[in-house]
């Protein structure tokens, strides 16, 4: 395999487990990071001490510029054959009467508006249409497009019902173009994803609650990456698949 895949917020979390699993299949991986710039360093030495190919690069994917120079230096490894849209944020829990404007564009330029800027930058490489040889997209939901998050965080929700659609909607723009376009939507899962919206316990206090007693592993949730990703899924696109323990 001698195929480049983006990845999106790959320094910790779900990001992480994937660019391990996808650089061990063979891919070159290309993946950005905002602040962990020593969790990032330290993946890309991982990779690389296993005999991987990975490049890091600080990018922010509310900054077009950056989603920009991202792909430029992607291309540097070789020609892209996927994109992982994982970087994601939520914010402190908050009703919706409390939410500003600051803080709705900031959750939407970063969950949406930069999915949708990375996808353009992979199709505009990887479509037939532009004489590219195909590829996959693969991007990050969550089961909160379904339950809504009321109380906790429902921006972040919408965020993610908006990537349902794209992924719906990209997936048949491109499907007679060589890319498959699918979804993962993850349930509560062990990340520091919790911690920076203000609730460290947030795990502790709803595992219990999940009908199969626990919180994923960000690995449970590469794996369907990596499965939607690879061959085995050929013939799957616009779908969603739910890694969330039944809840
Ligand atoms: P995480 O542990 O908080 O990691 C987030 C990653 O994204 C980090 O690598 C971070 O970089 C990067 N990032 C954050 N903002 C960014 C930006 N503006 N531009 C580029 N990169 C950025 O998150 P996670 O739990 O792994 O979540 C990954 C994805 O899964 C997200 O889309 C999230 O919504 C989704 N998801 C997670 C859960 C869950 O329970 N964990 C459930 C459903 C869906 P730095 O390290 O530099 O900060």
């Amino acid at each position: 395999m001698d195929k480049v895949l983006v990845v999106t917020g790959g320094s910790r979390g779900i990001g992480r487990a994937v660019c391990l699993r996808a650089a061990r299949l063979g891919w070159r991986v290309c993946f950005s990071y905002v602040a962990a710039k020593d969790a990032a360093d330290a993946l890309s030495g991982e990779i690389a001490a296993a005999g991987g190919t990975a490049l890091a690069v600080r990018s922010d994917v509310a900054v077009e510029a950056d989603i920009a120079d991202l792909f430029r230096q992607a291309d540097g490894l070789g020609p892209l054959g996927g994109l992982v849209n994982n970087a994601g944020v939520v914010d402190q829990a908050a009703r919706v009467d409390a939410m500003s404007a600051a803080r709705l564009t900031r959750m939407l330029t970063t969950n949406v508006v930069g999915s949708f800027l990375c996808a353009g930058e992979a199709v505009r490489r990887m479509s037939t249409r532009h004489g590219g040889a195909g590829g996959v997209i693969v991007n990050l939901s969550s089961v909160a497009s379904r339950i809504g998050a009321p109380g906790q965080y429902v921006d972040y929700a919408a965020s993610k019902g908006a990537i349902d659609t794209f992924t719906t909607g990209l997936a048949l723009e491109v499907a007679g173009e060589g890319i498959r376009v699918n979804a993962v939507a993850p349930g509560l899962i062990d990340t520091d994803i919790h911690a920076s919206g203000g609730q460290p316990d947030r795990m502790a206090r709803l595992g219990p609650t999940v009908p199969t007693g626990r919180a994923g592993t960000a690995e449970e949730v590469a794996a369907a990456v990596i499965w939607l990703l690879s061959d085995e899924s050929s013939y799957s696109t616009g779908t969603i698949v739910t890694v969330s323990g039944g809840r």
